[in-house]
């Protein structure tokens, strides 16, 4: 199956055999487009509010909680203060919710929209997070792994990360009852771009009808693991029936945002950045640094490591 460029064409997760010097420039760039030149301040401060008038935000939040110790990766962490702060702010400058398929209409909104995301399904989400949302009047989708709904983490805590708990099926109603979304984040969270097209069609496929079966929703929004894609994902993506897909890519969407590569932006503080990138930049240092994961392997065999673009 092809299609047009605006759907989709490259891959999703830079080549690990890219040379040092583009991660550092990519690096570096991003810190300059996040943070501006002159300003501390990262979320709706001066760089950022510059980068929202072209297009609609999607913001990818993970866990509010503030990071368990011995986390591999604490940038994942939002706690429930500097959530609600966040959503306060949001609407102060003008903000309103806005839902992934209205990206398109960018330039018809009376108000400027600014969509809320959601990955892995934790539960911390959940007790903290419907308050808060409500209180700032924002609807969220909430990215599920449809496979591990009322279980752990195990993706990460397969390469040593601690265990996070998961929504359960009645967690779920909960979420959906107070009118949010669900979408897709496959089946057991595994690296499309190097699973098998047999295992990457079940995760896609396999997920949708799951949660779809299970909560009487429609489940129109995929969100690939680890932002790890390529055009053969795309196609299928496109196959299973999603109206759109979201990456790991930083940027916001404009109209010609091809709508199975929609950027997020990763709400980060500036303290918070500066140790992720040193953080990025000791891993690709690191002599132990693992090589590309192998093709045709599957998770449920093999947890298949991937760098996150942005988390
Ligand atoms: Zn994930």
């Amino acid at each position: 199956m092809r299609r047009n460029t605006m759907d989709c064409g490259r891959s999703g997760t830079l080549n690990r055999g890219a040379p040092f010097t583009l991660h550092f420039f990519i690096a570096g760039w991003q810190v300059i487009e996040m943070l501006g030149w002159f300003s501390p301040r990262i979320f709706l401060g001066p760089a950022q509010r510059n980068l929202l008038k072209r297009g609609v935000p999607v913001f990818a939040y993970h866990k509010l909680t503030t990071p368990p110790q011995g986390t591999r990766d604490p940038f994942l962490c939002v706690s429930p203060n500097r959530f609600e702060s966040q959503l306060a702010a949001l609407r102060l400058a003008g903000y309103s919710s806005g839902q992934l398929d209205e990206w398109p209409l960018v330039h018809e909104h009376e108000t400027p929209k600014a969509v809320i995301t959601f990955d892995d399904g934790c539960a911390n989400v959940l007790e903290p997070g419907l308050q808060i949302l409500s209180r700032h009047h924002f609807r969220a989708i909430q990215f599920l792994v449809a496979g591990f709904l009322g279980q752990k983490n195990q993706w990460d805590v397969a390469k040593g990360d601690v265990p996070e708990s998961l929504m359960d099926e009645v967690q779920v109603r909960q979420w959906l009852a107070a009118g949010h979304e669900i979408g897709s984040h496959s089946l057991y969270h595994g690296n499309l771009r190097h699973l098998s097209q047999a295992d990457a069609r079940e995760e896609i496929f396999a997920s949708k009808k799951s949660l779809e079966d299970r909560f009487g929703v429609a489940v129109q929004h995929f969100c690939y693991p680890y932002g790890s894609w390529n055009e053969a994902v795309c196609d299928l993506v496109a196959e299973a029936g999603y109206s759109t897909a979201c990456t790991m890519r930083f940027g916001v969407n404009t109209v010609a945002a091809p709508r199975f590569e929609l950027r997020r932006i990763i709400p980060l503080s500036s303290v918070e950045l500066l140790r992720k990138c040193g953080h990025r930049l000791r891993r690709m240092l690191r002599p132990d640094r693992q090589g590309p994961a192998r093709s045709g392997t599957s998770l449920r065999t093999a947890d298949l490591p991937s760098p996150r673009e942005l988390g």
